[in-house]
């Protein structure tokens, strides 16, 4: 087994992993898989990403000592602001890492699927700021649900395409994309937006993210004993572990969402109570029935409501590398309000589940606890405010 837990040449975590896609995507992902680490790797590359991380998404992003956090909890905890990104998360820098790429390969025009719209934002940002056309797929429910990110997504020049097929949500919206995708396979580049679906992707959005865990290292004196972090698709997860992976001193931590709670049927504590299957073309682990069918996930916070997970973080559940656990709704809005009141810091709702499991570890007073701080918690005002006041 590979010591740094990442990607093998031929796709795979362990067992997870691959490009289990049809036929006919397959010319679209074996010139991705052929050329993206020599494109990451060139000099011009990495000069004009490492430009617009700092000027236009902040970067470096502050790691803060949170002052009354560690009082509470009598340890030292800092937070990884990924929440002051442009755009309110850390999908930004994956968002113009995959640009920077597809402009690499001559692509004239990007597509996404986005469910909450943060993946939309962020991909229609970066089309913005390089001139490019962007079409963005969604399930025609979730258009009508999430009103404040398709207004945001078509201010910037957007094209929204509502998918009305099965239950017009996330799942349909991909299927759709994935159908451009095949109809378009020379001038269109497709932007995954966490660390999922097929190889190269899940290794692909972990470079682009693992500048949170660089910058960490830089920033904090000697090793953490904890990184924390929520886990949906787990790109911010990958992002905050990267460079602490080969060393076992840090203890890793994944937190999922258990939704109303793991022995409901309202959950999407993946791990917890998923079982390994195919999923976006990747072999990872998933919820699903005695059938193979996708269970539908359920989380109050919408970036960690996805019936799957990146196949590394499968791959470090089974070798034990990082502890998963998870945290219910109502946990992480208690979360949410106490480090609103108690650091004047309103975090995203997926965020809110890292911070919740402060309240659930054993906690030493010589443990230096990092939590990733993945975005900010203007897009869950009306839920917070709405459960919380
Ligand atoms: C999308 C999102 C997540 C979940 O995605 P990962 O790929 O698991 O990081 C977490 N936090 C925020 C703020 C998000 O927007």
């Amino acid at each position: 087994m590979k010591q740094d837990y990442n990607v093998d040449a031929a796709g795979f975590y362990g067992v997870f992993g691959g490009a289990f896609v049809p036929e006919m995507l397959y010319p679209n992902v074996e010139e991705l898989q052929n050329s993206y680490l020599t494109i990451l790797q060139e000099k011009s590359f990495q000069k004009e990403l490492q430009q617009l991380l700092e000027d236009y998404v902040g970067r470096p992003t502050p790691l803060y000592f949170a002052k009354r956090l560690s009082a509470h909890y009598g340890a030292k905890i800092y937070l990884k602001r990924e929440d002051l990104c442009h755009t309110g998360a850390h999908k930004i820098n994956n968002a113009l890492g995959q640009i920077l790429l597809a402009k690499k390969l001559n692509k004239t025009r990007i597509i996404a699927e986005t469910g909450a719209g943060q993946h939309g934002v962020a991909t229609a940002t970066a089309c913005a700021l390089m001139g490019i056309e962007c079409c963005i797929y969604m399930g025609a429910k979730d258009v009508e649900r999430q009103a404040p990110n398709v207004a945001r997504m078509k201010m910037l020049g957007a094209t929204i395409i509502p998918v009305e097929s099965g239950s017009k949500t996330l799942k349909d919206a991909t299927n759709e994309a994935i159908r451009d995708w095949i109809n378009n396979p020379v001038d269109t580049h497709y932007i995954i937006g966490s660390v999922v679906g097929p190889h190269p992707y899940p290794d692909m959005v972990a470079r682009f993210q693992a500048i949170i865990s660089k910058e960490i290292k830089n920033q904090l004196k000697g090793d953490p004993s904890h990184v924390i972090a929520c886990i949906g698709g787990g790109s911010n997860a990958i992002g905050a572990f990267y460079h602490y992976l080969s060393n076992k001193a840090v203890q890793l931590v994944g937190v999922e969402a258990a939704g109303q709670g793991i022995h409901t049927a309202k959950t999407a504590a993946t791990l917890t109570l998923g079982t390994q299957g195919i999923i976006h073309a990747c072999m990872t682990t998933l919820l699903q029935d005695k059938d193979g069918q996708i269970i539908e996930p359920h989380s109050i916070s919408a970036g960690l409501d996805y019936p799957g997970i990146g196949p590394q973080h499968a791959h470090l559940h089974q070798t034990k590398r990082v502890n998963y656990h998870s945290v219910t709704d109502q946990e992480a809005l208690n979360a949410a309000l106490f480090l609103s009141k108690n650091e004047g810091i309103i975090p995203a709702l997926e965020s809110a589940h890292a911070l919740a499991y402060l309240n659930k570890m054993e906690i030493k007073p010589t443990d230096k606890i990092v939590i990733n701080l993945s975005g900010r918690g203007d897009k869950d005002l009306e839920t917070l405010t709405k459960n919380l006041l």
